[in-house]
């Protein structure tokens, strides 16, 4: 298997580049705020729970998150890798993680970590949020409480997986075509 962490701010085009790395390699995708959003379409506790921490722009309690991802590994057995996107958000996100896979014999290969400044993010989410139907796309100050939300609690993430030598950063501005081939690039590294 091979398993890889899409990390990165809001609005830094985890989505985006997902969906071709999907199409490219097959992956399972798992994002954990496409889940939540489902949740709260289908009026599940879950999705109650989760609902007004998100359209605040805080997030999701570790325990819910981490019970998903749990869920989801167990539903999708033989599938040849996981691409894991808005999660993990925490450090405590990051270790149940690693103990997740272990349950599988399998582990995270690489953290492919997309920059991409604060003036950009804003430009982008709030454009997002003209089509995206999201209500945490709309508002500037929701939108500043989940950079400030990334900055205090996911960027550490990155140093998490950092001490296993495991992060390669991406310039996520330019192209979606030039950001996609530096990513192939250090899949195809470690393949
Ligand atoms: P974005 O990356 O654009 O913020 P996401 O779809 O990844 O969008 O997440 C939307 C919201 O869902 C987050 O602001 C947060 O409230 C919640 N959420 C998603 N993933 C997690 C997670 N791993 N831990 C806690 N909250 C999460």
């Amino acid at each position: 298997m091979f398993n890889l962490i899409l990390f990165g701010p809001p609005g830094s085009g985890k989505g985006t580049q997902s969906e071709r790395l999907i199409a490219r390699y097959g992956f399972k995708h798992l994002s954990t705020g496409d889940i939540l959003r489902s949740e709260i379409k289908n009026g599940t506790a879950l999705g109650l729970e989760a609902k007004s921490l998100m359209d605040q722009g805080q997030l999701v309690p570790d325990a819910v998150v981490i019970g998903m991802i749990r869920t989801a590994l167990k539903e999708n057995p033989g599938v040849n890798g996981f691409l894991f996107d808005g999660f993990p958000r925490t450090n405590a996100q990051a270790e149940a993680l690693d103990l997740l896979l272990g349950e599988y014999n399998t582990s995270i290969q690489v953290v492919l970590a997309l920059q991409v400044s604060k003036t950009e993010l804003i430009k982008r989410l709030l454009n997002r949020g003209l089509t995206s139907g999201r209500t945490d796309d709309v508002n500037e100050s929701v939108i500043g409480s989940r950079i400030e939300e990334y900055e205090r609690k996911t960027a550490a993430v990155a140093d998490y997986y950092k001490k296993f030598n495991k992060v390669a950063y991406i310039p996520g501005e330019g192209s979606v075509d030039e950001i996609f081939k530096k990513l192939t690039e250090e899949i195809e590294g470690r393949i």
